[in-house]
């Protein structure tokens, strides 16, 4: 059984060229933010909201990903970013 709110998160395959692209701005408001830890593998939901306050809306995603650091371990590179949708009602 599949929960009605629960989220997708798809693979950054195929968004991979987009994310030079695309900032906070840019994309979609149904999309969600979760990042993984590249070392060792927590992962997280980022709130976009907040990320933009604080980095500008103009952020791209690609960018984004280079300033994630993981609350566990502290890891800096390789850090993934996963976009998933929100369902749509
Ligand atoms: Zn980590």
């Amino acid at each position: 059984m599949k929960h009605r709110r629960s989220i997708e998160l798809a693979p950054p395959e195929g968004f991979a060229v987009e994310v030079e692209k695309q900032t906070l701005a840019t994309l979609p408001q149904w999309f969600v933010i979760h990042a993984r830890c590249g070392a060792c593998r927590h992962q997280t939901p980022l709130e976009r909201r907040g990320i933009g306050r604080r980095c500008g809306l103009d952020l791209s995603l690609a960018r984004l990903a280079g300033r994630l650091k993981c609350r566990e371990c502290g890891n800096r590179p390789c850090n993934l970013l996963l976009l998933g949708k929100l369902p749509r009602d």
